[in-house]
């Protein structure tokens, strides 16, 4: 019988899913993303050169291994043709495999500028930003819940298309300039661009749910890719520093049109520490710019800058409270811990285990941003160790210290720890339970 397994971040998003979904697609004959758009992204490598890819799922890398865009992830179809114009370029076969849901709502040229303009207008006056990757998500996703956005299906209608685009433009001109300080854009030019793009897009246009339907009876396992992270969702995450959809598990349903009974293993994924790109609280926050500091060596090792907007990302603890929350919430089957080789070297190794808030003891991650700002992380201590982890394929081989860190946080969390990731290569991987077994 087919088996679907959810990748899903269970922090601020970069904790290495892309790694482990390339590694997954193995057994799997396809990949589907269900929610998210281009501000998220990974870097693979092709014949030597590098990548990027944000929204054409990972599978892509393997012959043979269908793609689908499910409907909860917003589209923007200039980028998503430039993807795919990339990997043709490097010798990937796309268009005969990437399926894309005729409900994804559209992301078009003012729902980028309304996305830069209200950043700019929240620095400006002193509310502070998002710090948002100025994609156009969020006022994408905006038009989609207000019943009014364009649809990757208008693509084959060019009259509504058109009819559409004007009453959208008229509105988002009327904040541009009415609101935002910002100046109005150009109808003509949207349309024809988009108007040629959908010639190119039109071919693979479907209807997502029933073919992954189709896939499963056929005993075809799929994989779905989860993008950004449990503590960047729109309802559960630190708001308003979030994203602006549903990153949990259970929107692999709602996001791409599968039955929640399909979900068989949800495989949560954590880095040994933590990062954030953008604002918002972070408890277990440590200062990056100072050589010698923890939080530098998390920031160097780790490289953590982010794919898409090259932004040093901020480091700190795992925050092992705030775990839980992502636990509970997304229903984790098993944990996948990544980028434990950063670990390598630290002398001491802390974990949040909960918090002081306003003189209280707290032991999960609380719902308010403004409390969370005021969380004072309690912390439990390990012995690190010397040696060098990078590439470790079985468990005993870790050092005694590496092992007892990642069976604490296994039991404070209570869901078994089934992979973990050593380094960035595909072998770089220690497999204890295998999700699609
Ligand atoms: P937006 O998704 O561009 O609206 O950005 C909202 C918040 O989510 C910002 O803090 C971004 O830095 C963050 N964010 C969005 N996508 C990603 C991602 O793929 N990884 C990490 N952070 C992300």
């Amino acid at each position: 019988m087919a088996k679907n397994v959810v990748v899903i971040g269970t922090q601020w998003g970069d904790e290495g899913k892309g790694k482990v979904v390339d590694w997954l697609t193995d057994h799997a004959q396809g990949v589907v993303r269900f929610q998210g758009g281009h501000n998220a992204g990974h870097t693979l490598v092709i014949n030597g050169k590098k990548t990027a890819l944000q929204l054409v799922p990972s599978g892509i890398m393997r012959p043979g291994v269908a793609c689908y865009i499910g409907n909860g992830v917003v589209v923007d179809p200039t980028h998503l043709l430039g993807e795919i114009e990339r990997l043709e370029a490097n010798g990937v076969e796309v268009r005969s495999r990437l399926f894309i849901s005729e409900s994804c709502p559209l992301i078009l040229p003012f729902h980028v500028e309304v996305d830069k303009a209200r950043e700019a207008q929240r620095e400006n006056t002193g509310i502070g930003k998002i710090g948002t990757t100025g994609k156009g998500i969020g006022p994408a996703y905006e038009d989609k819940v207000a019943r009014r956005a364009l649809r990757a299906q208008d693509l084959k209608h060019p009259e509504r298309f058109a009819k559409k685009l004007h009453e959208l433009l008229d509105l988002h001109n009327f904040i541009l300039t009415g609101y935002l300080g910002s100046k109005a854009l150009e109808f003509q030019p949207i349309f024809d661009h988009a108007m040629k793009v959908a010639e190119q897009l039109k071919p693979m246009l479907a209807d997502v749910g029933v073919l992954i339907d189709a896939a499963n009876r056929k005993g075809g396992n799929l994989l779905f890719e989860g993008a950004q992270g449990t503590l960047l969702d729109i309802d559960h995450g630190t708001y308003p520093y979030v994203t602006s959809s549903n990153c949990v598990a259970g929107n692999a349903a709602a996001g791409s049109g599968v039955g929640p009974d399909k979900l068989h293993y949800i495989l949560g994924i954590t880095k040994a520490y933590a990062t954030r790109v953008g604002s918002g609280p972070f408890p277990t926050e440590l200062p990056i710019d100072t050589e010698g500091t923890i939080g530098h060596h998390l920031s160097t090792i780790g490289q953590e800058r982010g794919t898409v907007t090259g932004r040093a990302r901020r480091c700190g603890w795992l925050d092992a409270a705030a775990l839980k929350r992502s636990i509970l919430i997304n229903g984790v089957s098993g944990l996948c811990i990544t980028k434990l080789d950063v670990l390598d070297g630290l002398s001491e190794i802390k974990v949040g285990v909960g918090y002081m808030l306003d003189g209280k003891r707290i032991d999960i991650l609380p719902l308010d941003a403004d409390e969370i700002f005021r969380c004072e992380p309690a912390y439990e201590s390990f012995p690190g160790w010397t040696e060098s982890t990078v590439g470790i394929q079985k468990w005993d081989q870790l050092p005694l210290t590496a092992r007892q860190y990642l069976e604490r946080v296994q039991s404070f969390i209570g869901v078994p720890v089934d992979m973990v990731s050593t380094g960035p290569d595909r072998d770089h991987t220690i497999l204890l339970r295998h999700p699609f077994q």
